[in-house]
């Protein structure tokens, strides 16, 4: 995917009992989808074959394709309903969300005007409703065995992880990436959302399925979920430990934590980041204050339109 800070995304080819279902599809552009029909036709398999999208979030590099194969060979698309309406709510007018982002980020203390935004992401996808909303649990069935769905928010609300208990598979989108740290922010209209905590137990919940292998959206697989859940939880500690001595006794703002810490495997600092990567180092310690603020050992005061942090006192 030219332009995507990853560069690629996995898409997953599944036998139906009665045609295929693809995990994930990569955003909308020509060049995606004849990747897409290419790698399809090593395995002798055409695009109308493809019955079932299912969608793991509604992240344009894994929804953005939906809608036009829905539209154009007649697939059906299976996604959590929360971030089908996410989806309907945050993508349908960019230009919105952009501008909701901006304003969140001056709230938080970093007011560039920078919104997140990935250049020219908008004309990667277009809106679409699911025919199938996947709820924790739901079953898709293969033409051996099923597919269950985990509901795993935290890297965006509705994001889905699923389970071939068949062949202890799990696709886990972008909520397990190794050795790529998931990105798990608070953006506009997340307000009072403990994403991060959302995200701690999900990890805990795949934890939890002992899966032989791990299938994620960027990366190659991999075989230990125990280790990587595990090393995912103390990165979140070590950086909790940071965030709580940036803040030190407060009060101050996300944007000027987000500031003092260090960014990336290679510990970049604040400044050394571009605009987009600032505004999510933003978004992810401003999830790592509410989760502090969830459990009680910060609080938030809003001073002239500035959302202002402070250690409790313990
Ligand atoms: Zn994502
Ligand atoms: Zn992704």
């Amino acid at each position: 995917m030219t332009g995507n800070p990853l560069g690629y995304v996995n898409a997953y080819l599944l036998r139906e009992p009665d045609g295929y279902a693809l995990i994930d599809c990569g955003w909308d552009v020509p060049d995606v989808l004849a990747a897409l029909e290419a790698g399809l036709a090593r395995y002798g398999v055409q695009l109308e074959e493809i019955r079932d999208v299912i969608v793991t979030h509604f992240h344009p590099d894994h929804y953005g394709l939906a809608g036009r194969l829905v539209r154009t060979v007649g697939a059906r698309l299976m996604m959590h309903d929360i971030d089908a309406r996410v989806a309907y709510d945050r993508l349908s007018d960019f230009t919105i969300t952009f501008r909701e982002n901006a304003q969140w980020f001056a709230r938080n203390g970093y007011a560039t005007g920078n919104d997140g935004s990935i250049k020219d992401e908008p004309a990667r996808y277009s809106v679409v409703a699911p025919q199938r909303a996947l709820n924790d649990g739901d079953e898709v069935p293969l033409a051996k065995g099923s597919l269950r769905v985990l509901w795993t928010p935290g890297h965006s609300p509705g994001h889905i992880c699923l389970l071939d208990t068949t062949n202890s598979v799990l696709f886990s989108g972008d909520h397990i990436l190794d050795p790529i740290t998931p990105h798990v922010g608070t953006w506009s209209g997340q307000d009072d959302q403990d994403q991060l905590g959302a995200f701690l137990a999900s990890l805990r919940k795949v934890r939890a399925t002992r899966a032989g292998i791990v299938a994620p959206a960027h990366g190659r697989p991999f075989n230990d979920v125990t280790r990587r859940v595990d090393e995912l939880l103390a990165h979140h500690d070590e950086r909790e430990l940071l965030v709580r001595e940036a803040l030190g006794s407060g009060p101050s703002s996300a944007g000027t934590i987000a500031a003092k810490l260090p960014w990336t495997r290679r510990h970049r600092t604040f400044a050394e980041l571009g605009g987009f990567h600032q505004a999510f180092a933003v978004a992810e310690t401003i999830a790592h204050l509410e989760h502090l603020r969830a459990r009680n050992m910060v609080t938030r005061n809003e001073r002239d339109g500035v959302l202002l942090y402070e250690s409790g006192s313990e």
